[in-house]
């Protein structure tokens, strides 16, 4: 089976001293066990050693993005060398944030992907379309072509979580239905079907992203191809700890 995974994406949130209190809180809290789910968080890059040194052992920390190639002469960047360096197993690419603000095109995400697996990173792949886009109808167009761009580039899935997060449900408060989300994960799912294969498809985990709390993870959590969340606002929030139990 899909363990599930639950993830924190603190985007760029926090100081050292919220950080500190974010991570005793995770520290002294009652979670299911690592067989039963698989918990990440992600500080930014400055406070990763901080929370890395700190969090409890059974749950890890993935940086928010890392350097397309090797590490060198590019100015403000973080290599995902580095990121192997420290230990830091796991990065969140292509989140909707970075494709829309910082222009990152889906070739660019799959090269990404695509450096950061072969340097031994683990990768929670992010796809999902705007509410233009889905208004127009082009929902399972755009995100298929966004996991298209990661597909063509990659050969092992083992190491990748595919985060479906539609951009209209991230920080609204508006979150997809348990229905939509899981009409869009079974349709990824059957794209990795058709274009990859039977074994990456019944697989690899396809985790919700957009508006989750302690109060809707329950009934999206009992989706059939929903295996997990990655969550913005509520993961700096006790409440984080009740979405981690819906793995249960
Ligand atoms: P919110 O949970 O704040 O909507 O953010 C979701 C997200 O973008 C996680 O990567």
């Amino acid at each position: 089976g899909r363990k599930f995974f639950v993830g924190g994406n603190w985007k760029c949130n926090g100081t050292a001293e919220e950080v500190k209190k974010i991570v005793s809180t995770l520290n002294e809290a009652e979670a299911p066990s690592g067989d039963v789910v698989e918990v990440v968080v992600s500080p930014p890059f400055v406070f990763l050693p901080l929370v890395k040194s700190s969090l409890r052992s059974d749950f890890h920390v993935a940086a928010q993005n890392c350097w397309v190639k090797k590490g060198g002469a590019f100015t403000g960047e973080v290599s995902a060398e580095m990121l192997v360096n420290l230990d830091i197993p796991w990065v969140i690419l292509g989140h909707s944030e970075r494709r829309l603000l910082l222009n990152e095109s889906n070739e660019f995400v799959g090269d990404k992907v695509a450096y950061a697996l072969s340097q031994g990173l683990k990768v929670i792949a992010c796809v999902g379309e705007t509410l233009e886009q889905r208004e127009s109808g082009a929902t399972l167009n755009v995100v298929s072509a966004q996991t298209k761009g990661i597909a063509e580039r990659i050969s092992n899935w083992a190491n990748v979580v595919l985060a479906y997060e539609p951009v209209w449900a991230i920080g609204t408060g508006k979150v997809a239905t348990p229905a939509q989300a899981q009409e869009v994960h079974s349709e990824l799912r059957k794209w990795l079907q058709s274009n990859i294969g039977a074994e990456v498809a019944t697989s690899t985990r396809i985790i919700y992203g957009g508006s989750v709390n302690g109060a809707n993870c329950k009934e999206l959590a009992a989706q059939p191809d929903v295996d997990g969340f990655l969550v913005g606002g509520a993961s700096l929030k006790p409440e984080f700890v009740d979405i981690i139990k819906s793995a249960t």
